[in-house]
């Protein structure tokens, strides 16, 4: 078998997989590479064990919630059948046979290995070289991050990696991160009972959405007893007989474990970029509105830093795609509407610009905010009705640059707020639309109501 072909793939997340398998079926020549498990974090670690978890947590929590407005009820709590469906249906227990045979099936050549560039359109793999005729496409993900605290690299930490693999739980938990990784996670163990404590080092969790929605997900997790600390410093870590210490400003926490979700690193240290001329210290790459990095070189997903979401991956997969096919009028990459969901309960799903960020923009802001639990429906909810619609318009122009919807299906009434942003619907005829009776999203027409007060 040759090994000169016409694309080489290093890294098989869900976008390089896409790449791979559609470039094979058009007809071209593909050698597929990764060093761990085809599909990459979201299906063995990430999106898809997480959210099995959550939704079980969440029944939990819908159980709790029958007192006093559908009778009584006991909920016991059982990990085991959580543990079991992501072992079982989530991750074939960590195995990607099927995934492996679905790319094979599609006529891509597998190899599993670490990819490493070593020239222009040169690969080398456990020893062996491949040459590409169009080009390489980088989509290596990321890692978790592990910030610089004293102590915690000689600790058995936990990651997420960690996390979706636990068997039983433990009594205690202090999670290092309040973002959206660390706060899903967070609530989904202190739902099945285990104390948890959150550190953030920021001033609140969430920190990248509204203040509003930080907001109510901090009051969620203080009803539920979950300990939020915001602003801290971690001065250290330490484990001593099975028990874990950490030193936060004068205080010291304990818990029996520590999850650490303080953000991703992104895999580019050690896949030769020196050798394209690239800078090995990058922490993403820029590419252009074709995914392009250079000449018979494309990057897609988490490395390019436009957002770490499986959706981006698939959204530029498909757009490099096109382009190495060289497709006409291939589309061209646009991140005005990104939309974000974090799966907490509430959950918060927001698109597009923050009311600060189109601020720091330039932009002439109106903003709209109504609170979802005195809406038609979040007052019929009633338990477990927190939320909000908030919608950031840039006023001269007359559309939404963004929009943050948190409530019960935060993430779902996201979507009439992503294709307002994506196609810059006007805010006047978005207010002349009709909205069902009585959903969730129909507190996006009390929100444009808001904006035009
Ligand atoms: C806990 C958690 C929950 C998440 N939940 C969501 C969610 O709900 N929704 C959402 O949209 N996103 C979520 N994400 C993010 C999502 O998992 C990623 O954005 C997604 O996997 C896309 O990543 P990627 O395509 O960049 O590559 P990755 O999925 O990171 O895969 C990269 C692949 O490259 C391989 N690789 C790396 N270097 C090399 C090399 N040199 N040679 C060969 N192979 C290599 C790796 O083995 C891996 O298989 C979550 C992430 C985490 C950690």
């Amino acid at each position: 078998m040759s090994n000169e072909v016409d694309v080489i793939v290093i890294g098989l997340g869900p976008g390089g997989e896409s790449v791979a398998t559609e470039l094979a079926q058009a007809g071209l020549e593909v050698v597929g590479i990764d060093k761990h498990l085809v599909g990459g974090e979201c299906p063995y670690y990430g999106c898809v064990p997480t959210k099995m978890m959550i939704r079980a947590a969440d029944l939990l929590q819908e159980g709790r919630r029958i007192s006093g407005m559908a009778g009584d009820s006991t909920v016991t709590a059982d990990w085991a059948p959580v543990a079991q469906r992501i072992t079982d249906e989530a991750t074939d227990h960590w195995d990607d046979t099927v995934a492996v045979e679905r790319l094979e099936d599609a006529g891509v050549r597998f190899v599993r290995g670490h990819g490493r560039l070593v020239g222009p359109r040169e690969v080398e793999v456990d020893g062996e070289t491949f040459v590409a005729r169009r080009g390489v496409l980088l989509n290596t993900g990321t890692e978790p991050g592990v910030p610089p605290i004293a102590g915690l690299d000689e600790t058995p930490y936990w990651t997420n990696r960690d996390a979706v693999k636990l068997e039983q739980l433990p009594g205690s938990l202090i999670v290092i991160g309040g973002g959206a990784i660390g706060a899903e996670l967070a609530q989904a163990f202190a739902r099945f009972g285990v104390r948890v404590t959150v550190l953030e080092v920021a001033e609140r969790i969430l920190a990248p959405e509204e203040p509003e929605a930080s907001a109510i997900v901090t009051k969620a997790f203080a009803d539920e007893g979950i300990q939020v600390l915001t602003g801290v410093t971690i001065e250290s870590v330490k484990h001593t007989d099975g028990q874990f210490s950490v030193e936060v400003g004068d205080q010291v926490l304990a818990a029996e474990k520590l999850l650490v979700a303080a953000g991703r690193r992104t895999n580019l240290g050690d896949i030769g970029l020196d050798t394209v001329g690239l800078d090995p210290q990058a922490r993403s790459l820029d590419t252009d509105e074709h995914m392009q990095v250079s000449d018979g070189l494309w990057a897609i997903g988490d490395i390019t830093g436009k957002g770490a979401f499986t959706h981006m991956s698939m959204y530029q997969a498909s757009i490099a795609a096109k382009a190495i096919l060289d497709v006409t009028d291939a589309p061209a990459a646009d991140y005005r509407a990104v939309p974000r969901v974090t799966f907490t309960d509430p959950e918060v799903g927001s698109v597009g610009m923050t009311e600060e960020q189109a601020r720091d923009d330039g932009l002439d802001v109106r903003v709209g905010c109504v609170d979802l639990a005195s809406s038609s429906r979040g007052w019929i909810h009633k338990s477990g009705n927190a939320g909000l619609v908030k919608l950031v318009e840039d006023a001269a122009a007359g559309v939404l640059v963004g929009a943050t919807a948190v409530g019960p299906s935060g993430g779902e009434i996201l979507s009439a707020l992503t294709v307002a942003v994506h196609a810059r619907v006007p805010t006047s005829t978005l207010a002349s639309m009709i909205y069902a009776y009585p959903t969730f999203h129909r507190a996006i027409e009390d929100a444009l109501k808001d904006l035009a007060s």
